[in-house]
């Protein structure tokens, strides 16, 4: 058997990039026809890699390797299979391929425990909610989340049976061995170890963040006849509030805030916007930093309301508070790593966020050139991935001696 190195990783990671709902670009959902062949292509390099194959009825693809007492415990290591929408080659895959090809790279002998390497169904939310595989592995995928339609009105529980799996079955992908931990390969997505010229990265937690809807009510009037002093503009008061949200992040370390998508009404251009809708997304390592930033924004946004005579109204939305990855499991990381390897907090969420709080969980971040991500022209250098290839197989060793 050749050993697999980094032309092989990326190769098979370009090779999946073309299995796609979009033309010109990649784009894979939960379940779709395009994650079916996706599925065949992935289990046919697990076969080759030794492992034995299956679906779990959440749509998991799940590889295993049995060890010298199977079922006494598991090692994970994986990543997710779907993708944003005309998406780079890497993002989650690469994970998986990287498992696959550190499986492959073992000696015959068996491990002192079970290997399994599993691709998750979604991560990224695009069809229905994010985390559907990893949820379903720990066994908090409710009832209610398999209620939620899709765009085309399809319950995710119709499309998994339209998959030819069981949702009653669900309960069933969950984790029965187990697990001595869970270890996942992702690209950085962000610029750091870039700028830095650094290969790779140790994830020690994954930022927090709460998202909320933040809406200025004023009052829309006519543009030629109300003086500037009648006014209440919600957009100019909305305008005074995101500098002030990018003025608290930037004055805090670490701290980042994000108005991603704003819609005003009535949006017309010969009228005073009178209702300004906007997102607001805020994240840090830390939980009290994170909400304290939090806070001061939401202050600001009362103090323009009211200094304007503008209504606010604020919605929270998602909380997530941040998860430390497991001390031990990334002291077995770092010791598999090159000396002085940077140590490093995740902004974005990963499956190893939802795994975290139930199994020890590790993660090394590789290089991003550009910082880029989310994009076609996403991509990874080559000994960025022979360097993780290496780490990996590290990885195994000191977890066989210990
Ligand atoms: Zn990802």
């Amino acid at each position: 058997m050749s050993k697999q190195d980094s032309q092989t990783v990326i190769a098979r990671c370009r090779e999946l990039a073309a299995i796609s709902e979009m033309s010109g670009g990649t784009f894979r959902t939960f379940l779709s026809p395009a994650m079916r062949r996706c599925y065949e292509v992935i289990g046919e390099w697990m076969k080759r890699a030794g492992m034995t194959v299956r679906l779990d009825p959440a749509g998991n693809l799940r590889g295993l390797r049995a060890g010298l007492h199977p079922g006494k415990g598991v090692l994970l290591m994986g990543s997710h299979l779907d993708t944003v929408r005309d998406a780079g080659a890497f993002d989650g895959i690469l994970g998986v391929i990287l498992a696959i090809a550190i499986v492959e790279n073992l000696q015959p002998e068996p491990l002192p425990f079970d290997l399994e390497v599993i691709g998750f169904c979604e991560e990224e939310g695009v069809r229905y909610v994010p985390f559907i595989g990893s949820r379903a592995l720990i066994g908090t995928l409710d009832e209610q989340t398999l209620k939620r339609t899709d765009s085309a009105g399809i319950t995710m529980a119709d499309a998994i049976t339209n998959f030819g799996l069981d949702p009653a079955e669900i309960p069933k992908a969950a984790l029965k061995t187990p697990a001595l931990g869970f270890l996942e390969f992702h690209i950085e997505q962000g610029p750091v170890l870039d700028a830095a010229g650094e290969s790779v990265g140790i994830v020690t937690s994954i930022a927090g963040q709460n998202h909320a809807l933040v809406k200025f009510v004023g009052s829309a009037n006519h543009a030629g006849t109300t003086p500037m002093h009648l006014r209440r503009d919600a957009l100019s008061a909305a305008a005074q509030w995101i500098v002030t949200v990018e003025d608290s992040a930037r004055s805090t370390p670490g701290l980042v805030a994000t108005i991603g998508q704003i819609s005003l009404q009535p949006s017309i251009s010969n009228v005073i916007p009178g209702e300004v809708t906007m997102s607001l997304d805020v994240r840090h390592a830390e939980n009290q930093v994170r909400i304290a930033g939090l806070n001061a924004i939401h202050q600001s946004a009362k103090e323009i309301s009211h200094q304007r005579g503008l209504e606010l109204l604020w919605t929270d939305g998602l909380k997530m508070n941040t998860v430390q990855m497991d001390d031990n499991l990334t002291g077995i990381l770092s010791a598999a790593s090159p000396e002085g390897t940077r140590r490093m907090a995740s902004g974005a969420g990963h499956d190893a966020m939802i795994l975290a709080p139930h199994i020890p969980s590790a993660m090394l971040f590789l290089r991003s050139p550009g910082g880029i991500s989310h994009h076609p022209s996403e991509t990874v250098l080559p000994r960025d991935v022979d360097l993780a290839l290496e780490i990996g197989q590290r990885f195994i060793e000191s977890m066989r001696k210990s």
